[in-house]
């Protein structure tokens, strides 16, 4: 038997050096697994007695059923030739590494292929998968971002001036010159390829008469994707729902807040009281004292909610002093900072170390980073067990972890 107290495992360094052998590895998961005793994972049988172990092979042999099982089945390891330290030090970076680790690096620390590595982590990853689920309690904060990558400068730049000449055509300000030329330019462009060059915009605005509103930012996606070089395709919109901390009268931490992220859709206008709406009814319970910023998607949540403040962050609206930033003191403050920070933190972690995670694989991503924020006041070495006990509650697959575009349930049909 194999001592392991959790807390040797303060740094990454200890836990090699304490798991230095495959054996060793598998002892400490059958302790973590079974309390040290195998237990058959047949069907209907889950025989705990007398169980042999074949050495070479690494697998025990059931004395009832006589089926083979291994500390592996049932488990993300199962069917995987990689050793298992190699999967423990993914599944510790992955719960401790603040902004979390790419798979490029991942790959060179443990020394497997770039794709090995890409599947341990999306593996790990889909096992949190129940970390952005629950319900919200006393002041919960809300807000809303579009992350992904930003539009090139120069890009940027073409697109407005590409913008703005268009508006300036639409309401006739074109000057006499630059009138001449854009007739000269657009002469040039239909005997190149036979067509006016407007055909583009209005073939648009032909396709979007009948399609419903909230379907349409997809379609202009796909047809002003070159305008946009193709970036404005990997941005998602994400909502987030945060949870107060409770302290009681003396000050004491009686709950620590939970964090939920969400991903609704890929363009700006999924974010509206339609998509909202089931979210925040699902999520939260209906005696919470709801914060949000002035957007119009919130419009409908102080039917629903206990109280509804509301932060604006612009003088400009109305004739009445806004709360700008904050207002008030300790517990019952009105403001959204504390959600305005996890996007910080969030978007340092998708822009610093990913870089790039297209709106299919979003969820895992969001489940890790509210897993570490969720779990920020336990040691690291609790927080690598957490992790690794819910790695062994289920075997995913391939298939399972390939993500999928229409998992977002809260959408309008
Ligand atoms: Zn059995």
């Amino acid at each position: 038997m194999l001592l392991h107290p959790m807390e040797n495992f303060k740094s990454i360094v200890r836990l090699i050096k304490t798991l230095n052998t495959e054996e060793k590895c598998i002892q400490f998961l059958v302790d973590l697994k079974w309390n040290g005793i195998p237990t058959c994972s047949g069907e209907n049988c889950s025989n705990p007695h007398n169980n042999n172990y074949n050495v070479d092979r690494k697998i025990f042999r059931c004395s009832k059923c006589q089926k083979n099982f291994s500390v592996k089945t049932g488990t993300i390891f199962q069917g995987s030739n990689v050793p298992l330290i190699d999967w423990f030090v993914a599944i510790y970076e992955i719960a401790n590494s603040k902004r979390g680790i790419s798979s490029v690096a991942l790959s060179e620390k443990i020394d497997v292929s770039y794709k090995t590595a890409l599947s341990m982590s999306h593996k790990i990853k889909e096992a949190l998968d129940d970390e952005n689920e629950g319900t919200l309690f006393g002041i919960v904060e809300i807000d809303e971002t579009f992350a992904g990558a930003k539009l090139n400068r120069d890009k940027k730049l073409a697109y407005k001036i590409y913008k703005r000449n268009l508006e300036r055509i639409h309401w006739g300000l074109e000057g006499k010159k630059e009138k001449e030329n854009r007739l000269k330019r657009e002469a040039k462009y239909a005997k190149k390829t036979g067509k006016p060059s407007t055909q583009k915009e209005s073939k648009l605005e032909e396709l979007l008469k009948d399609v419903p509103a909230y379907n349409r930012p997809l379609i202009e996606d796909k047809y002003t994707r070159n305008l946009h070089h193709q970036k404005i395709h990997y941005k998602k919109n994400i909502v987030g729902l945060i949870e107060r901390d409770i302290y009681n009268s003396d000050g004491v931490l009686v709950k620590q807040g939970k964090l939920l992220l969400k991903k609704m859709g890929r363009h700006k206008a999924d974010i509206n009281g339609i998509n909202m709406m089931p979210l925040l009814k699902k999520h939260i319970d209906k005696s919470a004292k709801i914060m949000t910023d002035g957007h119009p998607a919130y419009n409908d949540v102080k039917n629903h909610f206990r109280k509804h403040d509301v932060i604006i962050h612009s003088r400009e609206k109305g004739d009445y002093t806004p709360i700008l930033y904050s207002e008030g003191e300790g517990n019952d403050m009105k403001t959204t900072n504390h959600i305005e920070n996890i996007w910080c933190h969030f978007k340092k972690m998708e822009n610093g170390t990913y870089f790039h995670f297209s709106y299919r694989h979003t969820d895992k991503y969001l489940n890790e980073f509210a897993f570490r924020y969720n779990n920020r006041s336990l040691t690291n070495s609790q927080r690598f067990s957490k992790l690794l006990g819910k790695c062994l509650k289920k075997n995913i697959t391939n298939e399972e972890i390939r993500g999928t575009i229409d998992s977002y349930s809260y959408m309008a049909a």
